[in-house]
């Protein structure tokens, strides 16, 4: 007769307070395209080289692994993350099917969000998912370090 694995429980991230860790921000790049003066100096900042960055399916191999540990919450962030064009909108849609995510949000200074916001926001219905986006603020859009 053939017994199946018994399931173990995977282990619930925890920091050394014993608090769970279910919120992580992922910094698509550190490209943007403003120049906030309490955040970019004139001069510019010497960004990270392009091979540098995550790969989209290496953030979602970290998004999946963190996901069957307690993780809920994910936000896409910069610099500036539309700067990443059309890998926004698949990184969205691609968690956005990871159910146990429930909480999916962008934080943008919204300069390049016009074009893509509808795709963006029809990911949540026809992908049937239980994520949702949430662009930062309700009347200006607030960037990562501010308001813009
Ligand atoms: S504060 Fe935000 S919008 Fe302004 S330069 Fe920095 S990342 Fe860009």
């Amino acid at each position: 007769m053939q017994t199946s694995e018994p399931k173990v429980a995977l282990p619930v991230l925890s920091d050394n307070f014993g608090r769970r860790v279910s919120y992580l921000r992922v910094s698509l790049t550190d490209r943007c395209n403003l120049r906030c003066v309490y955040c970019m100096p004139e001069a510019g900042v010497p960004y990270e080289a392009a091979e540098d960055l995550l790969t989209l399916d290496e953030i979602m191999r970290v998004v999946t692994i963190l996901s069957s540990h307690g993780l809920t919450k994910v936000r896409l962030t910069g610099g500036e993350p539309l700067v990443r064009g059309r890998d926004v909108i698949e990184l969205v849609k691609r968690i956005s099917r990871i159910e146990s995510i429930t909480d999916l949000g962008l934080t943008t200074n919204a300069v390049l969000l016009a074009p893509i916001a509808a795709e963006l926001y029809r990911q949540d219905y026809e992908e049937s998912i239980s994520a949702w986006i949430r662009f930062a603020g309700k009347g200006l859009p607030r960037c990562q370090n501010g308001q813009v």
